[in-house]
This record gives C-alpha cells, sequence and structure tokens, in this order.
C-alpha cells in the first residue's frame, strides 16, 4: 500500500519554482493592456460612442441602441485583436464567485460562409441560464428567468480568448439577483447625500465617489499536497489535523523574504492584474507561514469590488500554472491566523477632495470632522447592520478568535482625534460666542495636521479603525465579495449624512443659527450619542467583550445570528428608503445567506465524518493491530514478563480504542442531528439547528482524530500534516 501524503511529499520536494518570463513591456505599459478602457476608444469609436460611454460612467445616462450597436462593434474589433473568439457576460451571483457563460462571435452566415457577429443587443443584454444561481425564492415566484445587463460603469476586458462584459443580474421582472445591484444603488444614494454635505463647505462639489482599496490576504499550500486533504479541497479548510510543533510564534515568516515559489506566482500574478487594469502595488508575507497579502492602489468602489473578484479568480488560476492552490478561506487552519480582506473606504469629491483626509485650512478641517464624525455615528447606529454584512459560516472561526477582529462592531480613531472630539464635544448650545470659534479655529479644529498618518497609533485589534485619511473596515473575511460590505457601509452613510443635512438645515431654517455654529451643534450631539461605539484599546482581550457588554453593543458570534437583522422592520425600512433593496430583494438575501449557510456547515459535517470513519478510524485500527502483534510476540519471548515490558503499548492501544468509539459515536451523533436538521422547514430555524446541534460536534470528533495523529505512526498517516502543508515552500 502507498502512502498518499508520501507520494505527495516526494513530488513537492522535487519542485522548483516555475519559471516567469518577465514580459518585455515595462510594467507601467502593462497596465490596462487587455481592458477596453479610453485610451482604445480613441482608435476605436467615434466620437459619439466615446461621449455616450463618459456619459454613462459620469452620470449614468442611458445608452440608446444605436450607439450601443457602435460600441459593440467597437469592442468586437478590439476584442479579436487581442485574440478574443468568444464573449461572456461576467456577473457576480450570490453564490460568492463570479459567473460567466460564453457565447462565440462566429456565426453561420446562412450561404456557407460565416462571420463574426457581436451587437449591440448582444452587449446589452443576455439571458443566462439563471436556475443554477440562488435567488432565494424570486425567480420561482415571479418568472423563471433572469437577464444580464451591461454595466458600462466597470470597463469590458479580454481575458484569455473571451471578451468579459461586467453585467448586473436581474430578474426578469427587475429583482436584483447579484451583489452589483444593491452596490450601485447605494453608491448613487451616498453620492446625493454627501454631495449636499459637501457643498456646506464647497458649492464646487457635483458629485462624490466611494472609494475602495482592499488588501486581499491567503494562503498558498502546495498542489500534491493539498489533494491528500479532502477537507481542504472541498470546504476550502481543514477539518482536522494536530498543530504543527511551530506555528507562528517567532513572527519569522512575517518579516523573513518571500519564498522563491511564491514570489515566481506573486510576479506572474501582478503581470496578469496589470493587464486587466488592477492596479495591484503591495505583495509581501502574511503572520502566518505561507500565508501572504496582495494590495491595489484604491478606486471608485465598483471598480475595485470588480477588480477584487476579478483577482480572486485569476489567482485561483495562476496558482494552478505554479503547482499551487490558493486558499481565500477565512480561517483555513484553525490555530493559525486567518485571513482577512482589509476594506479601507473613503468618500471623494469630483474637485479631487479625500473627504476623510484632514485639509490645510480649519474650514477644510471642519469639513473633514463632518465626515468623520458622521461615519462614527452610522457605524454606532447600525453596527448590526455592518456585522450582518460579513457573516459567514467561513468568517464565524475568524472573528473573535485572539488574533481577528472580535464580532462586537467598534470604531477605533486614535487619541489626538479622540482627544478632538473630547473638545468639540463642549461646544456650547446654540450660536457660538466670537472668542469660542476662535479658540476653536486656533486650536481644535484648525490645528488638526495634515497627514495624520504618523499621528493615528496602528491599532490592529480594532474591527473599524480610523487609519489617517480612511477608514479601514477589518472584519471583512478573506473569501467575500466586498460588495456587500461597500453596499452597508456606503448605505448607512447615505441615511447618516441625509439626517446630518436635515438637522442642519433646520437649525438655520427655523433656529436662526448661521450654518457653521449650526454644524458644531449637530457634531456635538454626534458625538455624544455615538460614544459608546468608540473603543481604543485591545479588541482582542477579554476585558473587551465584558466592557462591551455593560455598553450594550452587540456580539454576535455566529452567522445565524448576525443575519436576523435581516429580519427587523426598521432594517427594510433603511434599505426601501434609499432604494438599495425592497422587501422581496431583502428577504431573498435573508434566506439566500441562510441557505448558503447550511450547505456549508452540511458539507463540512459530510466531509469530516467521511474523513474521520474512512481515513482515520481505518488507520487507527492498523497502528492498533501493529502494537498487539508487538505485545503478542512480547508474550511470546518473554512469557509471563512481557506484561511488565508492553505496559505502555497495552496503554496506548487502550487509548486508541477510546478515541475510535468517541469518534464513531460522536460521528453517529453528529448525523442524527443533521437528519433532524434537515427535516426542519424554516431556513432560519434550520440554520439555528446547524450552527447549535450539528457544528459542536465538530470539535468533539476534531479533538480524538487529532489525538490519534499523534499517535500513529508517522509512516501509517495518510492526511497531509500541518506542518507540511504549512512549511513546505
Ligand atoms: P497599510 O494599511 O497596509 O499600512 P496603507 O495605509 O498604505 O497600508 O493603505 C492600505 C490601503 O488603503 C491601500 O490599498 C490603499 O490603496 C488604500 N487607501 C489609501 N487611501 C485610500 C482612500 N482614500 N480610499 C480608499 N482606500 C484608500
Ligand atoms: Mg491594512
Amino acid at each position: 500500500m502507498t502512502n498518499v501524503r508520501f507520494e505527495a511529499l516526494k513530488v513537492t520536494f522535487d519542485r522548483r519554482p516555475v519559471e516567469v518570463t518577465e514580459p518585455t513591456a515595462k510594467r507601467s505599459d502593462l497596465y490596462g493592456l487587455n481592458v477596453f478602457g479610453p485610451s482604445v476608444f480613441r482608435n476605436y469609436m467615434p466620437k459619439e460612442a466615446q461621449v455616450a460611454v463618459n456619459d454613462a460612467i459620469e452620470q449614468g445616462k442611458k445608452i440608446d441602441r444605436k450607439v450601443a450597436d457602435q460600441i459593440a462593434s467597437a469592442m468586437k474589433a478590439w476584442a479579436i485583436s487581442k485574440g478574443a473568439t468568444h464573449y461572456t457576460h461576467w456577473f457576480q451571483p450570490l453564490t460568492g464567485t463570479t459567473a460567466e457563460k460564453h457565447d462565440s462571435f462566429f456565426e453561420p452566415a446562412g450561404d456557407g460562409t460565416a462571420l463574426e457577429k457581436f451587437d449591440g443587443g448582444q452587449l446589452v443584454q443576455q439571458e443566462p441560464d439563471a436556475s443554477s444561481f440562488p435567488s432565494g425564492g424570486i425567480r420561482n415566484t415571479f418568472e423563471a428567468r433572469g437577464y444580464t445587463a451591461w454595466d458600462p460603469t466597470s470597463p469590458a476586458f479580454v481575458m484569455g480568448t473571451t471578451l468579459c462584459i461586467p453585467t448586473i443580474f436581474v430578474s426578469y421582472t427587475g429583482e436584483a439577483l447579484d451583489n452589483k445591484v444593491p452596490l450601485l444603488r447605494a453608491l448613487q444614494s451616498v453620492d446625493h447625500a454627501a454631495t449636499e454635505v459637501a457643498r456646506f463647505f464647497d458649492k464646487n462639489v457635483n458629485k462624490v465617489i466611494s472609494t475602495l482599496g482592499w488588501e486581499q490576504e491567503y494562503f498558498l499550500v502546495d498542489k500534491a499536497l493539498a489533494m491528500t486533504r479532502p477537507d481542504l479541497m472541498m470546504a476550502g479548510r481543514v477539518l482536522l489535523g494536530h498543530q504543527a510543533a511551530k506555528g507562528q510564534q517567532l513572527e519569522d515568516h512575517y518579516f523573513g523574504s518571500i519564498p522563491e515559489r511564491a514570489l515566481a506566482y506573486m510576479r506572474e500574478l501582478e503581470i496578469e492584474c496589470l493587464k486587466l487594469g488592477i492596479p495591484v502595488k503591495t505583495r509581501h508575507n502574511e503572520v502566518a507561514p505561507n500565508q501572504f497579502e496582495v494590495a491595489p492602489l484604491f478606486e471608485e468602489a465598483n471598480l475595485a469590488v470588480d477588480h477584487n473578484s476579478l483577482l480572486m479568480d485569476l489567482m485561483e488560476k495562476v496558482a494552478s500554472r505554479h503547482n499551487f492552490k490558493v486558499v481565500l478561506h477565512e480561517k483555513p487552519f484553525a490555530g493559525i491566523n486567518g485571513s482577512g480582506k482589509h476594506n479601507n473606504w473613503s468618500l471623494a469629491t469630483d474637485t479631487g477632495v479625500n473627504l476623510l483626509g484632514p485639509g490645510k485650512t480649519p474650514k477644510s478641517n471642519l469639513q473633514f470632522l463632518t465626515f468623520f464624525i458622521n461615519t462614527i455615528k452610522a457605524v454606532h447606529d447600525h453596527a448590526d447592520l455592518l456585522r450582518a454584512a460579513i457573516a459567514s459560516a467561513n468568517n464565524d472561526h475568524r472573528l473573535g478568535a485572539n488574533e481577528a477582529p472580535p464580532a462586537i462592531i467598534s470604531v477605533f480613531i486614535g487619541e489626538y482625534l479622540t482627544s478632538v472630539l473630547d473638545e468639540l464635544e463642549n461646544v456650547s448650545d446654540g450660536n457660538l460666542s466670537p472668542e469660542e470659534k476662535t479658540e476653536l479655529k486656533l486650536n481644535v479644529v484648525g490645528k488638526i495636521p495634515e497627514i495624520l498618518l504618523d499621528n493615528t497609533d496602528r491599532n490592529r485589534t480594532s474591527p473599524f479603525a480610523f487609519t489617517g485619511n480612511k477608514f479601514e473596515f477589518r472584519a471583512v473575511g478573506s473569501s467575500a465579495n466586498c460588495a456587500k460590505a461597500m453596499t452597508v457601509l456606503n448605505l448607512i452613510m447615505a441615511e447618516q449624512l441625509r439626517k446630518f443635512k436635515d438637522q442642519v438645515d433646520d437649525l438655520v431654517d427655523n433656529k436662526n443659527m448661521k450654518r457653521d455654529d449650526a454644524i458644531f451643534n449637530v457634531l456635538r450631539e454626534l458625538i455624544k450619542s455615538s460614544k459608546k461605539i468608540r473603543f481604543e484599546g485591545d479588541g482582542y482581550s477579554d476585558d473587551w467583550v465584558k466592557e462591551a457588554k455593560k455598553r450594550g453593543l452587540n456580539n454576535f458570534k455566529t452567522t445565524p445570528e448576525a443575519l436576523k437583522v435581516l429580519k427587523a422592520k426598521d432594517t427594510l425600512a433603511l434599505y426601501e428608503r434609499h432604494g438599495v433593496l425592497n422587501s422581496v430583494e431583502l428577504e431573498a438575501r435573508y434566506e439566500i445567506e441562510l441557505e448558503e449557510y447550511i450547505k456549508k456547515v452540511q458539507i463540512e459535517g459530510r466531509i469530516l465524518g467521511d474523513i474521520a470513519r474512512n481515513h482515520v478510524i481505518p488507520t487507527a485500527v492498523k497502528y492498533q493491530n501493529k502494537l498487539i502483534e508487538n505485545v503478542k510476540g512480547l508474550k511470546e519471548i518473554f512469557g509471563n514478563e512481557y506484561a511488565k515490558l508492553a505496559e505502555e503499548q497495552i496503554k496506548l492501544i487502550k487509548e486508541i480504542s477510546e478515541h475510535m468509539g468517541s469518534i464513531i459515536s460522536n460521528v453517529d451523533k453528529m448525523t442524527a442531528e443533521r437528519r433532524k436538521a434537515n427535516t426542519i422547514d424554516h431556513a432560519d430555524k434550520r440554520a439555528d439547528a446547524y450552527c447549535n446541534n450539528v457544528k459542536p460536534y465538530f470539535d468533539e470528533i476534531r479533538y480524538s482524530c487529532d489525538k490519534l495523529e499523534i499517535m500513529v505512526d508517522d509512516e501509517m498517516w495518510p492526511l497531509t500534516k500541518y506542518r507540511e502543508l504549512l512549511f513546505t515552500r
């Protein structure tokens, strides 16, 4: 019998870094090479079409059919020049990955010849076979069809031999079926609300965009080794495995140089990213062994979301060429740091001002403080929605796991800004005296340094931290689609800014207050009423859990708990007020999230049961038999003396039996609970059952399996071990 683990290790030890041929062009020349962007428009499109696309991007204007034909024809010509033979509507269904259905440009002309065809109709709309994407019942209730529609704000690109057209995905009756539709709606709402508030300070502002710079963490595992782990291959994480003697204690990986094989992978990934217009900039090791990060420059949020989804696709494609499996799971290895996807977020005006960056003058700083304080208030009022936006079966293993942000949402702002808010909290009621204003201008608002970056203490334990000129939402999971977090963040910001504007206007119109004084007055109240969300201490500590409880902050540790807020009346009202989701869409999403959770836990339960019974138990039996042989042999040779000589072996034989017994009985109990859960009608109750009755067995089963791993002869153990998965480079 061969041991699959040893076979895989042999393959792995022989691996060399894959050669990456550095393109002859400079990196900067590669940028956007395969993107149908403005620089290409000029060569391929008539002026009229260029203007139409521009207006669609800038002002959301509709593109008429004739112009769409022109654009399609330009896109086709350009794509064919890049070697494309097919086109696809590329979209982001609620499954968390991307979807595409390829169609050929090729079309028989009917007279024995053929031509390459692609017109405005094909560009604008496509009907993928939608029945296989989750819809939370929307399509069943209404119409069994969904279609994709071109999103001109995100440029088309050629990947391999396919022209990919970013699209939204909606049901035949117009309900959102993807991650992108609500995002676009939320971005529009925050644009309106933020523009109005920004105009308090500068009348030239006509548009505010949301910016996003994500940081993608991931693990690389050698493919041959990964293949020996059914759990890693199918669930994306290992469900058992004893800790290696060495983990990440020494932090030598973070500061060490990037291993050669990983570096080759990163180089190729960067080249591919640049060609597709993803402005990747940094790459480095992360805290855990074989954990890395890639991050681009920030971009407009919709584009950044598309680019992150595209990156996740690319990562897998490039990884397989380098004989790696890229692991995007939030917590692939219990006991080792998990992976997140920090979402750096801000708002920027069309006049080029970052609204969360301090400026040079008291006025620009008052603008900064306005957006800064409103963000804190938005998070305070809607912390549960933010928590729900990052909830997933995967992320449950990471949040609150001692090295990841806790499941408690709080905001970190640093010592300096805390003192500024403390001062502002004391401004007088009503119109401010001239002295008070001078004091504020000179010594508080006016003094905020333009570069706060160096002043912001780096609190790595906060789920939502201000980092000098942006907020960093750190609790987002590494495998998540950022659209979810970005939709909620921009939605709650839109809501808060609307309220803020109304309150300021009210004071000015009805209380005879000067605009600046009104702003100070409202900000003062916002600071007071959002205080409990601010936390500057160690977010990983047990003290914080207690303190947060005292403050009345929620600590939803599991997805089913975290998602319940989606059922609240207020939630629906908020989504409806901003036209982001209607009741059918919101309900559908709640259902889809629950179903996804249930399926994940169900699949993990099956895999774990299978590995425990079919891999671990048989191996343990084999080893136990070896021990029994040994004891028998000792008895044969030494007669009655054997008992003393075989004492340890006999103990081990018994221990192995105990663990096997425990595994078998726990797998049986888990299976029974699963069966029971499956009979529950309502998804929310079923999710609760999976969470509270099925999942707890995972730890029990794992415990005994991991004990067996360190008892059984290494040569017999079929599952690649932690040290091999994490330290093979
Ligand atoms: P780190 O957090 O790793 O120390 P930086 O502070 O330089 O690194 O930035 C992290 C990320 O924040 C980068 O991806 C960057 O593009 C992004 N970022 C910087 N400014 C903004 C902004 N105004 N809006 C959104 N993201 C931003
Ligand atoms: Mg960061």
